[in-house]
């Protein structure tokens, strides 16, 4: 693990940050305890009002960027009830499992792998107090219908990958598609972990973002290396800092069987670098696996060369909630402004929840009407709210805890020269924009 960085506000991954952020995110409507009036539920979150445009906002960008912007890859939405054939061929109900270990002094389960010293306990410092591990399975097991026989057993999918090679010969039948190709999707995913922890970035109930992308067997290499550096970028195109984002190429005994090649893109965390997206060259595996235990022709035929072959699958799988979490870690800064701290979200407009705040400088059906009036316009284009509550001061602090990118404020003046005052949220810089103006001044700063 490697220490905390010394760059930006110098309060970069320190735990003190880390408990700034879910502070915030508890007392702005991003995140709540799931089941907070009857005590929580073992870590498990709702996203608040805030939240849940942020997730959306992480999820968009990912969709626009692997799907809306390119012309090779597709989407998808698979079922996440799926019967154990899927789970048998993908190998997971085999190996989909992590080594627990228990406490024999304190009674508490760990997760092996995820130790800092296999010997030692960390809730309770004892040593050598574990049992032998054993392997755990993470997938959740239901029943489909009221028949409670081995027919009717179903599982809540780990992963959202599944159905991209089950429906891969639905696509390539009913679509246009042709290797080189991809098919993309966003979705709920379910593990069992062990020990879940750190707020949303390990919870048993998660949503993934997933693209498999099926490629001739030759150029496969040349797609993973592709695919790393594009995924690495879009973090950094999102406003992730350099320094805070890393590429890192598993050594050879972390590989899966099948993989020849996986690298994750990391963020350094509090408790040190950890994943937010794994890019995997998984060879042909998937298709291989699922031809053989459904019976069906996995394969793509090149007509003008008149050759059959297994596509390879590159596959960059990102985590949704995990990211939309190092999206605020990252953004979390805290200034000097008048003898007073400043708490702002300097996030990307795209992954912001807001990207505009009108706010009338007095609550006045005289004012209040017309600044309505311009946010139910600014709507039609921009997530956009809308307060004339308290002090224009505690608003402006409030929308820079929330992220918002623009604030406007609407005065006496704008009744007389129809204009407004736009607020950049980073700089503060103030501006004076004629309200007929308004939306395309946003516009040219945020599409
Ligand atoms: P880990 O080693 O942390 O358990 P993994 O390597 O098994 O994760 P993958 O199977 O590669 O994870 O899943 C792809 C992505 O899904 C991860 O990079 C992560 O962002 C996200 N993810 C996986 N498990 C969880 C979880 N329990 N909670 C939140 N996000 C998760």
């Amino acid at each position: 693990m490697s220490g905390p960085s010394e760059s930006g506000s110098g309060k970069v991954g320190t735990p003190e940050l880390f408990d700034k952020v879910v502070n915030l995110t508890k007392r702005r409507g991003f995140v709540y305890p799931s089941a907070e009036i009857y005590g929580g539920f073992r870590s498990t979150y709702d996203y608040g009002p805030i939240g849940v445009l942020l997730l959306r906002n992480v999820k968009d960008a990912w969709w626009r960027s692997m799907v809306q912007l390119r012309e090779d890859v597709v989407g998808l939405d698979a079922s996440i009830l799926s019967p154990p054939q899927i789970w048998e061929a993908s190998g997971h109900l085999a190996n989909f499992t992590d080594p627990l270990v228990d406490c024999t002094k304190c009674n508490t389960r760990h997760r092996l792998d995820k130790l800092d010293d296999p010997e030692v306990c960390p809730n309770c410092g004892a040593r050598g107090s574990f049992t032998e591990p054993r392997e755990f399975n993470l997938m959740f097991k239901t029943q489909a219908g009221p028949v409670q026989d081995a027919g009717a057993v179903a599982y809540l999918r780990p992963e959202t990958a599944q159905g991209m090679f089950i429906n891969f010969k639905n696509v390539i039948d009913t679509t246009r598609v042709r290797p080189p190709f991809g098919i993309a999707q966003v979705g709920k995913s379910f593990r069992n972990e062990i020990t879940p922890g750190n707020f949303v970035f390990r919870t048993r109930e998660f949503e993934q973002m997933e693209m498999e992308f099926f490629v001739h067997p030759d150029e496969a290499q040349q797609w993973y290396e592709y695919w790393c550096a594009e995924r690495y970028q879009w973090y950094l195109d999102h406003g992730m800092p350099e320094d805070q984002l890393r590429l890192r190429p598993h050594d050879d005994d972390e590989l899966s069987h099948y993989s020849s090649g996986t690298s994750d893109v990391e963020f350094l965390f509090p408790w040190g670098w950890d994943e937010l997206e794994g890019i995997a060259n998984r060879g042909n595996y998937d298709l291989t696996q699922h031809a053989a235990h459904s019976g069906e022709k996995l394969e793509w035929y090149d007509q003008a060369a008149n050759e059959r072959w297994v596509p390879h699958v590159i596959e960059p799988a990102a985590g949704a909630t995990r990211t939309a979490m190092a999206f605020l870690m990252a953004a979390y800064d805290e200034e000097e402004v008048k003898g007073e701290t400043r708490v702002v979200l300097r996030l990307h407009h795209r992954i912001a929840p807001y990207k505009v705040a009108v706010l009338p400088l007095s609550k006045k059906a005289e004012l209040a009407d017309p600044a309505r009036a311009l946010a139910q316009q600014l709507r039609g284009s921009f997530m956009t709210d809308y307060d004339e509550t308290q002090s224009i001061g505690r608003r402006y602090r409030r929308q820079d805890e929330l992220g918002t990118p623009y604030c406007i404020t609407f005065d006496f003046d704008s009744l007389e020269d129809h204009a407004v005052t736009v607020r950049e949220r980073d700089s503060m810089e103030q501006e004076r924009i004629a309200i007929a103006d308004v939306a395309s001044y946003l516009r040219e700063r945020m599409i």
